[in-house]
């Protein structure tokens, strides 16, 4: 327990607990009962080399200052050792009352603040639980608050996530997921497939996407879930050079066909220091030419001039840049020329659904003549139908990926795939 936080009227955790304690005891009668709200800076506001260390410590204070303002006399607070904020919220009736004290404290503690001279917008994520007869414990409580908090997280920076029997299965995952990744493990658990890309005119691979895979996947959520709850828990750095390294190790291999090998980069490994030195290295040590290398972004709201500055240095090393799942999110077409791309993968989403004459099929036509007019290869991903493979043909993508062409498989499937002489010496 910090002493500012002690001064901004908070209590010390085990204080904390046994205020819990006594209020699930004595409160929740009748119509009322109570809640804990737990509060978080948003993983970008935490994400190496973003802001100082002391820079975070002045918003810390800021926040623990403005939560200890609203507190009523009943209501306790405390700051747990992983910084985030926890908030007791005494008489409060249901789920709707707790969002709405959680909607106020948050609002008001992402007002902006002054620190260095500069104003800056707190980003917090809000998880709120209401007391029920399963709550036995202050630590149960507690642990469904910090469920939600984790869920808000997920949703994005200022949301406010209120527990319920949904999130307490998706919890549970999120714990299986973390047993394969948390810093206790080695990795050695985790996996990487490869879906091919194929060159539309010649049919031949002309790429691999390599996607992350760990046990019990199918039953617990897909690449971009362990992706993200990596990115909550300042795990990213670690497992994305674990993806790096093993995709490089696989790419040498690929590239004697000729084949790149495509890495996924998330938007928040996109702003670590450590991202162009460490992806260089894997190059290196895979004894790789970095244009056999090709590491696809996807585009957030707005680029941070440090991923921007990585985008350019991992260009100039000779790497290639792939715009991912263009047309969802926030990719527009001026991001096409905004960023050093050499490709653009057309989400699903453009691809689905294509017919000859649909308005579908003039936009994907638009799309792949400014590309071109850019410079840009086309990679149509999501290729499910035979009907979607002719008009992504017709209308000029270069490259194709999607299930109707290949599924992802292991590092052995695609050795087959490349070289079908080795189909018997390998099995
Ligand atoms: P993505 O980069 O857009 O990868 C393509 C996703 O679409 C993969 O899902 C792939 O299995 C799926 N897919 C391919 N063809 C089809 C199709 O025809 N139909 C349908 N319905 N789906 C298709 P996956 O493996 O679950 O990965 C999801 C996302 O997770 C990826 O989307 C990527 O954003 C992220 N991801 C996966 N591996 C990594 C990784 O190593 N690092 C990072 N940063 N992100 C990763
Ligand atoms: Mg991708
Ligand atoms: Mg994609």
């Amino acid at each position: 327990m910090r002493m500012v936080e002690i001064e901004n009227g908070f209590v010390g955790a085990e204080a904390f607990d046994t205020k819990v304690r006594q209020v699930l005891r004595s409160g929740i009668s009748g119509t009322r009962s109570c809640a804990v709200a737990m509060m978080t800076l948003h993983p970008w506001w935490i994400a190496d080399d973003w802001l100082s260390s002391k820079s975070i410590a002045r918003y810390r204070t800021a926040i623990s200052r403005r939560i200890s303002a609203l507190l009523l006399e009943a209501d306790a607070a405390t700051v747990t050792d992983a910084g985030e904020w926890a908030i007791l919220l005494t008489n409060i009736a249901d789920n709707d009352e707790a969002t709405d004290v959680a909607e106020r404290i948050t609002s008001i503690v992402a007002e902006p603040v002054e620190v260095g001279g500069e104003l800056g917008y707190p980003l917090v994520s809000t998880g709120v639980a209401v007391a029920t007869g399963v709550h036995r414990t202050a630590g149960d409580l507690i642990a469904d608050a910090r469920a939600a908090m984790s869920q808000a997280v997920e949703n994005g920076a200022g949301q406010i996530a209120v527990f319920d029997e949904g999130l307490r299965l998706d919890f549970l995952h999120r714990c299986r997921m973390m047993t394969n990744i948390g810093p206790g493990s080695s990795l050695a658990n985790l996996d990487l497939h490869f879906q091919p890309i194929i060159d539309i005119a010649s049919g031949e691979v002309a790429a691999v996407e390599a996607l992350l895979r760990w046990p019990g996947q199918r039953a617990f959520g897909s690449a971009a879930q362990i992706i993200s709850l990596a990115e909550q828990t300042n795990l990213i750095g670690r497992l994305g050079d674990w993806v790096q390294r093993t995709a490089c190790a696989h790419a040498q291999l690929w590239a004697r066909h000729g084949v790149v090998t495509h890495i996924n980069v998330s938007p928040l490994q996109l702003m670590r220091g450590d991202l162009v030195s460490n992806l260089l290295s894997s190059i290196e040590s895979a004894n790789l030419e970095p244009s056999s290398i090709a590491v696809e972004i996807t585009e957030s709201t707005a680029m941070e001039p440090l991923a921007i500055a990585n985008i350019a240095a991992i260009k100039d090393a000779g790497v290639r840049i792939a715009l991912d799942d263009f047309g969802t999110g926030y990719a527009n077409l001026a991001s096409l020329r905004a960023l050093p791309f050499d490709i653009v993968k057309l989400d699903r989403s453009i691809v689905t659904g294509t017919t000859a004459d649909s308005p579908a099929r003039a936009m994907l036509e638009g799309i792949v003549a400014m590309s071109h007019a850019l410079g840009l290869k086309v990679v149509a991903e999501g290729v499910e139908t035979r009907e979607e493979l002719r008009v992504v043909t017709e209308t000029g993508c270069d490259l194709g990926q999607g299930f109707l062409i290949e599924r992802p498989s292991t590092e052995l499937g695609i050795r087959r795939l490349l070289d079908p002489t080795q189909k018997d010496a390998i099995a």
